[in-house]
């Protein structure tokens, strides 16, 4: 293997991540007004190895944290110095008014690395004249609801009433492929009270924000943005084509009447184009029927949108039916791309928050909820976690050997084996540690500490 070769497979391993993040981690300020024994990076780098081990709970991740195997493993692997891993109630209180932002910084980092390495490459998104492209489906889910936990950062549901509610939602937003098994999630952006104000927050005002760091985090990145249709409106679209991206949304009938009608009345003056793709290999029809430079809706400077009719007949005669506003201009080369850029959006839903809530991270589980930013942070780290895990999944050769040792390789299993192996033995770093997941360790007796 040559050295630059090597270089970037070394850049994809779990050491090398692991060590940006843990770097990211110490630069953000310690609020402690005195010195105290732990370093303050102990506290966000024994979170992130909570978030990283798959720990379902603070309070088991706590009683193992004074295990000298533990405290090892953690120093080796996760950086936290000299092994001091602070308590669960000490890590809540010191996490819990930390500016959630400082957070955000490691998934600016590890993208850098993903794509200075060429591992982007594989997410460019071809269609028609656009060149270097990437598909970010953006959207929101929720995190957290309670009749009685709160904090400060909490949105309040019926407020003031008998059954008034506190919840936490989430933004986030990935690069993603037709074509590719992994996701990228970028930071990032709690749905939740902002500081100063008394309003509840909501997803249409978390997306600019949102859009606005991914901007400013990655000036130069060519985006198509792939939303639902509660985005496809004027202001959104607005935002959209000021950062000089493109947008594939969702067009729903109850939200887009107008629209409906008025790609019905082109129908009827015979100005819709169609288009009809036979994929005789699975046996599916692709319908396509589209026309550039339709009024989104009846406002006043309403966007001029391409809106793409689309349905799938599969092989047992089932249809399928979508329908797409965009400004990627629509000609029978174009749709196909269009239509499984806009089938993509799937990917925030099944690939990332599902994975995230239901595959091992437990993004809704609470670890602890605080007064001030606990909740955030602790879902922040999650997100990035996966985004390590994603990276190496997608680029490095030694996690995906250990991952498909199995004849049937799942990642749960690789969770599990991971984890199993931290908590019982001294691992001196990530290289050894999946080595031996995909070379087999030798098999160790049950022996009792008899000193
Ligand atoms: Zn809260």
């Amino acid at each position: 293997m040559g050295a630059a070769i090597q270089k970037k497979v070394r850049q994809f391993s779990a050491t090398y991540l692991i060590k940006t993040v843990s770097e990211c981690f110490e630069k953000i300020p310690d609020h402690r007004p005195n010195k105290c024994v732990i370093p303050f990076a102990n506290f966000p780098k024994s979170a992130f190895a909570m978030m990283h081990q798959k720990c379902d709970s603070l309070l088991a991740f706590d009683e193992e944290r004074l295990d000298k195997v533990c405290c090892h493993n953690l120093e080796k692997l996760y950086h936290v110095k000299d092994g001091m891993v602070p308590s669960d109630t000490r890590m809540r209180e010191v996490l819990d008014p930390v500016d959630p932002s400082g957070h955000k910084t490691p998934f600016k980092k590890l993208l850098n690395i993903v794509q200075r390495n060429g591992a982007l490459k594989g997410f460019e998104f071809k269609c028609g004249k656009l060149k270097d492209y990437y598909l970010l489906p953006v959207d929101g889910t929720g995190l957290f609801y309670s009749g009685t936990c709160r904090c400060n950062d909490c949105c309040i549901m019926n407020e003031g009433k008998k059954n008034e509610a506190y919840y936490h939602n989430i933004m986030g937003g990935c690069i993603v492929h037709p074509n590719q098994k992994t996701v990228l999630p970028l930071a990032p952006e709690a749905i939740c009270k902002q500081d100063g104000t008394k309003k509840n927050d909501c997803e249409k005002a978390a997306i600019r924000r949102f859009l606005a760091q991914v901007k400013h985090d990655h000036p130069q990145l060519k985006l198509v943005i792939l939303l639902d249709g509660l985005y496809a409106d004027n202001p959104t679209i607005a935002l959209i084509k000021k950062y000089g991206w493109h947008y594939i949304i969702v067009a729903k009938d109850g939200n887009h009447e107008s629209l409906i009608e008025a790609m019905n009345e082109l129908y009827d003056q015979g100005e819709v184009e169609h288009h009809t793709i036979v994929d005789k290999e699975k046996n599916t029809t692709h319908r396509f029927r589209y026309a550039n430079n339709v009024t989104l809706n009846l406002q006043d400077e309403a966007e001029q949108v391409n809106v793409l009719d689309y349905i799938e007949t599969d092989k047992a005669g089932n249809s399928h039916v979508w329908c797409w506003v965009t400004d990627i201009e629509l000609t029978k080369k174009t749709v196909e791309s269009v239509m499984r850029g806009g089938r993509c959006r799937w990917h925030i839903e099944n690939q990332t928050f599902n994975t995230l809530k239901n595959q091992g991270y437990q993004l809704e589980h609470s670890y602890g909820h605080g007064e001030y930013h606990l909740a955030t942070n602790f879902a922040y780290l999650t997100f990035l976690a996966f985004l390590v895990d994603q990276i190496q999944e997608l680029a490095c050769p030694r996690f995906q050997k250990a991952l498909n040792k199995p004849a049937k390789p799942t990642r749960k299993r690789l969770w599990k084996k991971i984890t199993c192996l931290f908590l019982t033995l001294m691992i001196d770093s990530w290289d050894a540690l999946f080595k031996a997941i995909a070379h087999g360790s030798k098999s160790l007796k049950l022996e009792f500490d008899t000193s």
